[in-house]
């Protein structure tokens, strides 16, 4: 879902993020100011243009493909979906068990993907995309997700966010290691999860966040080699120029 977007954060790469505010005791940085920054970086990328899906089923069947593997794979498993007409949750429910498998190889796991696929699509078929927004029908839509086989929390917050358009975040490992440079410690995943959550984002923003998180996570904030100079945000970084020699 990413790669059609990698230009967009390129393009932005040079943008001033002057509102970032230096890192002193005083004067934290909020997810909020992070995200902010991140939209300057980046301010010709959508939610709907990261995707490059607008279905929100094969959203929803993407985001299982994508689990542990690439999403270049996990795209060529969703045409093989396609190809055979089990987009609509209906036929991908009915669908005869060894063509699922088939259309999906490429997304590897295509066994246990194809088995949770076919749950998650009963699951989709039964339950209307339109769902209340208050916190407490959330969190029962999140643990129903969960309670699917094959469903953790990452695709749970995904399905939320993206299929379901409803407030959550997804503290994926782009987030965590982020956070952990910004911030100089560990995060877990529920910690960013409520943290970014707990400052009022609206579901656009909280869409385009992620988006945003992970395009810079590839770009610039990389595993094994952050491009710190010239990096926007490390006037706020805690390891600022110091990933390499840390690690
Ligand atoms: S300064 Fe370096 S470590 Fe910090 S956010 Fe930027 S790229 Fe990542």
């Amino acid at each position: 879902m990413a790669e059609n977007n990698r230009a967009a954060g390129r393009a932005g790469a040079a943008a001033d993020a002057g509102d970032v505010p230096a890192k002193t005791a005083r004067a934290p940085l909020t997810w909020r100011d992070l995200y902010r920054a991140l939209a300057a970086w980046a301010p010709d990328l959508t939610p709907d243009g990261w995707w490059g899906i607008a279905d929100p089923y094969e959203r929803a069947w993407g985001t299982v493909l994508v689990q542990n593997t690439a999403w270049t794979n996990a795209k060529r498993a969703l045409e093989g979906l396609r190809a055979r007409g089990l987009t609509a949750p209906d036929a991908l429910e009915v669908a005869d068990r060894a063509a699922v498998e088939k259309a999906i190889r490429p997304a590897g796991y295509y066994r246990q993907k194809a088995a949770t696929l076919r749950r998650l699509a009963a699951f989709l078929r039964r339950t209307p995309l339109e769902q209340p927004c208050d916190a407490a029908s959330v969190e029962a839509l999140r643990r129903a997700l969960l309670a699917i086989k094959g469903v953790g929390e990452e695709t749970a917050d995904t399905l939320l966010l993206y299929v379901f358009r409803l407030p959550a975040f997804i503290g994926d490992a782009y987030t965590r290691r982020l956070a952990e440079r910004l911030w100089g410690r560990p995060f877990a995943y529920g910690e960013v999860r409520r943290a970014v959550l707990a400052e009022g984002f609206a579901v656009d923003e909280l869409a385009l966040f992620h988006a945003l998180i992970v395009e810079f996570g590839k770009d610039v904030c990389r595993k094994n080699a952050p491009r710190c100079a010239g990096c926007p945000l490390a006037a706020a970084c805690q390891l600022a120029g110091r990933v390499g020699a840390r690690r």
